[in-house]
């Protein structure tokens, strides 16, 4: 949102962007424990062919090869690569049942086997050509020097001198105005009537949206995450490590903080902090930290003795359904849509800033898998 700010920004709109929170970032703001400025989640972002250059561009924060690289732990298999190749050999079945199922419709005249035929096989084709790419010349995934924190930081300051205006303040609804205006209530009893409002995944979640502005939002469903943060006694220097889980009951995801000052905390007191990112609630604090330790024994990051403590434990929710989209609205409240990565919205953008450039997203419909 805050890239989509800095471009209308520069087409010279007046742009604000209204936070509930004092901290601005969205899922990505940092937060401060104990005088350490750390990611809020755990963060990665994916490979795709322009995606580094554009968020270099937005955040001036340089992109440079995570070491050690992400790795996917499937929980019946050993480690694999970020990128496995059985992904690929997975989606080009797709693609060839697709296409074997097409040419029988049309030969059979099977009408009912027909729905959105079309519209599946290119995203299969696309989704295929990144996998494709990934496991080529994509294989290597970038991070930012600084982590997160320097990103987010970095992004805020751009967005921040492109002219946009910032406020902290909770929006109530979103009503009709006239004129095809939009009027905005504000916990702070302010009401303001704008030309045209952007919302993100999370603004969704606990907006109303009066008078039907929406009509087209079918179905929401709110997908409610499990994170905690823990601090424990390291064996090495916060480095970026993204852990992905597959298939595991108890884990998704799991981050060593590595920001400047998580790696000044290491430095001064030897201990890094963890974040993960459960599959469900585990209610029991005590479970939860126990599950940490031998994780993170597992991943050779502490030493079996090690007490594992937990800092915080969160459940922060958002909004998912694939066809509203902020960035390419003409009017954007009827037009949402989660753009599931940060890297997918950045080869979106750069496939809007050079659009006779090489780029592997077609249009926003392929992002979504
Ligand atoms: C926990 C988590 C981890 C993620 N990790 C990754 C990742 O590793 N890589 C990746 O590419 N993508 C990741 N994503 C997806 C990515 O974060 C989102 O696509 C991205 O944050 C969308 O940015 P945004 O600015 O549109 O909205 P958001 O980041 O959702 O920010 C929306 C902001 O709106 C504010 N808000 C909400 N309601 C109101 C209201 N009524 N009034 C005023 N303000 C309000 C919230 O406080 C929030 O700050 C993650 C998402 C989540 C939830």
């Amino acid at each position: 949102m805050l890239i989509k700010a800095t471009r209308l920004s520069k087409q010279g709109f007046d742009v604000l962007v209204v936070d509930s929170n004092v901290r601005y970032g969205g899922m990505w703001r940092s937060r401060v424990i104990k005088g350490i400025e750390i990611d809020q989640a755990c963060h990665n972002f994916e490979s795709f062919p322009n995606a580094y250059k554009v968020l270099e561009k937005y955040s001036g924060v340089k992109f440079v090869n995570r070491v050690p690289q992400p790795r996917r732990i499937h929980i019946n298999n050993p480690l694999r690569s970020y990128y496995p190749i059985q992904k690929i050999i997975y989606a080009l079945f797709k693609v060839c049942f697709l296409f074997i199922q097409r040419i029988f419709t049309v030969f059979l005249r099977l009408r009912c086997l027909n729905r959105n035929r079309d519209l599946h096989i290119w995203e299969e084709i696309a989704y295929l050509k990144l996998l494709f790419f990934r496991i080529t010349f994509g294989r290597k995934i970038k991070h930012p020097s600084g982590g997160c924190v320097a990103f987010i930081g970095g992004l805020i300051e751009n967005t921040k001198a492109s002219g946009v205006k910032f406020a902290s303040d909770k929006v109530l609804s979103i009503d009709n105005y006239h004129n095809g205006k939009l009027s905005l209530k504000f916990s702070s009893k302010n009401e303001v009537v704008f030309d045209k409002v952007y919302c993100s995944a999370s603004v969704i979640c606990w907006l109303s949206l009066v008078n039907q502005i929406a009509t087209d939002m079918k179905n929401p469903s709110y997908i409610i995450q499990f994170y905690g943060l823990y601090e424990v006694v390291g064996i090495i220097a916060p480095q970026s490590v993204y852990i992905a889980y597959e298939n595991n009951p108890v884990l998704r995801r799991l981050t060593v903080m590595d920001s400047d000052s998580a790696k000044k905390y290491f430095v001064e007191k030897r201990k890094i902090l963890v974040s993960v990112h459960f599959a469900d609630n585990i209610r029991s604090k005590t479970d939860r930290e126990r599950i940490i330790q031998n994780e993170l024994c597992a991943q050779h990051l502490i030493n079996i003795a090690e007490t594992v403590t937990e800092l915080s434990y969160m459940s922060p929710s958002y909004y998912t359904d694939g066809k509203y989209s902020f960035l390419q609205a003409s009017d954007s409240t009827r037009n949402f849509k989660v753009v599931d990565t940060i890297g997918g919205v950045a080869e979106a953008l750069f496939k809007e800033e050079n659009p006779n450039g090489f780029y592997l997203v077609g249009s926003f419909n392929d992002l979504l898998w």
